[in-house]
C-alpha cells in the first residue's frame, strides 16, 4: 500500500496505472475509520483494479470550530486498517496541499441545500463541493463510493458530477450499523457511555415512524411523535426530522406511495451531532 501526501505524486502514480488500462475506484473519507468506511473500501475493491482512499478532515465543510477541533484523527490506525483491506493507495494531504490559495468558489445546489443539513449547517455543502471537486480532479476515478448514511451529501455529489460533467460513476453504499441499530460514525467515539446507550433510540424511532407512515398516520403527527420520543430522553435533543422526496429532497407533508421517500433525522447528544435516515417506501 502506497501512502501519498502530494497531488503531483498521486497524479503521476495514477497516470502510469491508467496508461496500463486499469480501473480506478475512489473512497473519500475524513479518517477515524470504522466498519462503515471499510464497507465502501471492500465494495470498491470488488469492481476496480486500484482502490484509492483519501483521508482529509476538510475545514471548509465545518461550520462549527469546536466540531473541527474535536474531530477524531488517527491516521496511523487508519493506514493499518486500510493495509489489511489491501487498499492500494492512501492519499493523506494537509491543508496547504488542498488549499494552496483560498478557494472562493460558490456552488449553487438550489433546493437541495436549502433543507435539512443545508439549513442547520450553513456553508457545509459548499465546503463539501470544494473538497470533493478537488479530490475528483486529483484522482480522476472511474467510480467513487459514498455512504447512504450521508443521504443529502450523496444527492449533492450526484448533482456536482452532473454540473461539472465529471465522467465518474457514483456508487451509493448502504448504512452500516452497530448491533443496536446506531449508524456507525467517527463521531460515535466522542460519545460518553451514557450517550452511547441513549443514541440507538435515534434509529429505533425513525424505524417505528416509517412503519407507522406506511399505514395511515399523517406526516405532522409522525413528526410530533419523533420529536417527543427523542426529547423525552434527557441526553438527546432533536434538531430536525424531515420526510423528503428521495430524488429531489423536497420535504413532503403527505405520504404518496408513488414517490420514493426518505426520512432524515439530526439529533444532538450533548455537543455531538448525529444524523441518520431511512427509506420509507
Ligand atoms: P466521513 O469520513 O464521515 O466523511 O465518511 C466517508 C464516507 O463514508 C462517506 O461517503 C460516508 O457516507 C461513509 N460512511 C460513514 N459512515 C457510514 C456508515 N455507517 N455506513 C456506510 N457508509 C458510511
Amino acid at each position: 500500500m502506497q501512502i501519498v501526501h502530494h497531488i503531483k505524486e498521486l497524479k503521476a502514480i495514477l497516470l502510469q496505472q491508467k496508461e496500463n488500462g486499469v480501473s480506478i475506484g475512489f473512497v473519500p473519507t475524513m479518517g477515524a475509520l470504522h466498519e462503515g468506511h471499510l464497507s465502501l473500501v471492500r465494495k470498491c475493491k470488488q469492481s476496480n483494479d486500484i482502490t484509492v482512499v483519501s483521508i482529509y478532515v476538510n475545514p471548509a465543510q465545518f461550520n462549527n470550530k469546536n466540531d473541527l477541533k474535536s474531530y477524531p484523527r488517527d491516521s496511523e490506525r487508519d493506514c493499518k486498517l486500510l493495509s489489511s483491506e489491501k487498499c492500494n493507495i492512501v492519499f493523506i494531504p494537509d491543508d496547504k496541499e488542498m488549499y494552496p490559495v483560498p478557494d472562493t468558489r460558490e456552488f449553487n445546489f438550489g433546493l437541495m441545500e436549502q433543507v435539512m443539513e443545508g439549513v442547520h449547517r450553513t456553508g457545509h455543502f459548499n465546503g463539501v463541493a470544494k473538497i470533493v471537486s478537488k479530490l475528483f480532479e486529483a484522482v480522476e476515478p472511474d467510480k467513487a463510493y459514498f455512504g447512504q448514511k450521508d443521504f443529502q451529501q450523496l444527492a449533492i455529489i450526484r448533482k456536482l458530477v452532473k454540473m461539472n460533467h465529471y465522467d465518474i460513476e457514483i456508487v451509493a453504499c448502504p448504512i452500516v450499523r452497530e448491533k443496536n441499530g446506531l449508524a456507525m460514525s467517527s463521531r460515535n467515539t466522542l460519545l460518553t457511555k451514557e450517550q452511547r446507550n441513549a443514541a440507538p433510540l435515534i434509529f429505533k424511532v425513525i424505524k417505528e415512524a416509517s412503519n407507522n407512515l406506511t399505514s395511515h398516520h399523517s406526516v405532522k403527527s409522525v413528526k410530533e411523535y419523533v420529536r417527543n420520543t427523542i426529547n423525552s430522553n434527557k441526553l438527546l435533543k432533536l434538531e430536525y426530522y424531515e420526510i423528503v422526496e428521495r430524488n429531489t429532497l423536497k420535504p413532503v407533508s403527505e405520504i404518496s406511495l408513488k414517490i420514493p421517500l426518505t426520512a432524515c433525522i439530526a439529533v444532538y447528544a450533548g455537543n455531538i451531532r448525529l444524523i441518520d435516515n431511512i427509506d420509507i417506501n
